[in-house]
């Protein structure tokens, strides 16, 4: 017997709702796997409408967009805010094609940064970051996670000259060169890097202009209602919620999802991405009065707090997986804790950048060590 869809699975249902008083959630398209659509809320006030997470870049969540903005007697051209929760392609994909139709600002974190190497961003990554040379490019917080929203894109890039896929197949390559592995399996890491700038430009083309940067508690005037801005980096560092305390409304985004935990991934500019999630984790669940979280995958639903401290509890348990292992295993790297962390049908890049992140909270808090091995690899003393 298969397993039931959990809700973050289900397909896009093509009825809009409206799940508060000028809210309404509609739901776009997405092929991803675990991910069956991605909600864009779109809030209505007297000048049109204000759209938050408009789904991913290309032509059939474009015309899932123009359908649902229909269904509430909009157009595209009433758009006039497009707010992104953070930099992953199913949040801000519809994006660029809104701001050309009706030159809707572009709200997002002022932090807000897709993919690929920049000096701006850049950090020093794990233990030993001073040894890393000029050639050592770091993918970054997004690119990350983004790997897993796009596999399917990248299946259909080796068939495909659509600039947008070979982006999306050059980060994926580019996520290979990791700071746990060693020389050799970094050696991919020029190729990479061509790959890049070639695709890059393309990126204009689905990278939203931001118009409009937000830090934590800037307040922005959406459906009538004063929307507070709350900082919650963990899933990527310019993740950020909208909170009106006034009907205690929350915009959760990827941050709090109902039934599954985002990916946290290790490599980031955070330094050490875990522990910004518990901190922004307790930062919901301080605010009091939330009665209607909203977020970008799966159903509306009313304990912010309980839910943001469960998904503290997980990655908790998954702290003390990992030490059980360490009595086990020994010294052993990243790889090998992921065997055994994980199904084996999620072994890969993914499942790695997560144990690497939990593994280098374990060290950032004085409860590992880590050195080099003779391949070039980090491995764990715990
Ligand atoms: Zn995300
Ligand atoms: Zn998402």
């Amino acid at each position: 017997m298969s397993k039931p869809k959990r809700q973050e699975q289900e397909d896009a249902q093509e009825e809009i709702s409206e799940v508060a008083k000028d809210i309404l959630r509609m739901q776009l398209p997405i092929r991803i796997p675990g991910l069956g659509h991605v909600n864009m809320y779109a809030l209505i006030d007297n000048d049109g409408a204000a759209v938050i997470d408009p789904g991913l870049p290309g032509e059939d969540s474009w015309s899932a967009i123009v359908s649902r903005l229909a269904q509430a007697d909009l157009k595209p051209k009433d758009v006039h805010t497009v707010f992104i929760t953070h930099s992953h392609p199913d949040h801000f994909g519809g994006a660029v094609r809104l701001h050309q139709e009706s030159g809707a600002r572009i709200v997002a974190h002022r932090a807000f940064h897709f993919g690929g190497p920049s000096g701006s961003h850049k950090r020093h990554t794990g233990p030993d970051a001073h040894v890393h040379g000029p050639d050592d490019h770091h993918s970054e917080a997004s690119v990350d996670d983004l790997v897993a929203h796009m596999e399917l894109l990248e299946r259909d890039r080796r068939r495909s000259r659509n600039p947008l896929t070979r982006i999306f197949g050059a980060l994926r390559r580019i996520t290979t060169p990791a700071p746990w592995k060693g020389p050799a399996d970094r050696a991919k890491i020029r190729e990479s890097l061509r790959w890049l700038s070639f695709a890059t430009l393309g990126r204009s083309k689905f990278l939203p202009p931001i118009t409009h940067h937000v830090e934590h508690g800037d307040v922005l005037k959406l459906a009538g209602r004063e929307w507070f801005v709350q900082h919650t980096p963990g899933h990527t560092a310019d993740h950020i919620c909208l909170h009106d305390p006034e009907t205690g409304a929350f915009m959760s985004g990827d941050h709090v999802l109902p039934t599954i935990t985002p990916h946290i991934g290790g490599v980031s500019y955070l330094s050490d991405p875990l522990k910004s999630f518990f901190y922004s984790l307790d930062r919901v669940g301080e605010i009091g009065g939330v009665d209607l979280a909203l977020p970008a995958h799966g159903h509306p639903f009313d304990d912010l707090k309980g839910r943001a401290q469960s998904i503290k509890e997980h990655h908790y348990e998954r702290l003390d997986e990992i030490r059980e292992i360490a009595n086990d295993i020994g010294r052993a790297d990243v790889n090998a804790f992921m065997k055994r962390l994980f199904k084996e049908r999620s072994w890969g890049d993914m499942a790695e950048s997560e144990t690497y992140a939990h593994l280098e909270h374990l060290r950032l808090e004085g409860q590992a060590e880590a050195h080099r091995n003779e391949k070039g690899r980090l491995v764990y003393d715990i």
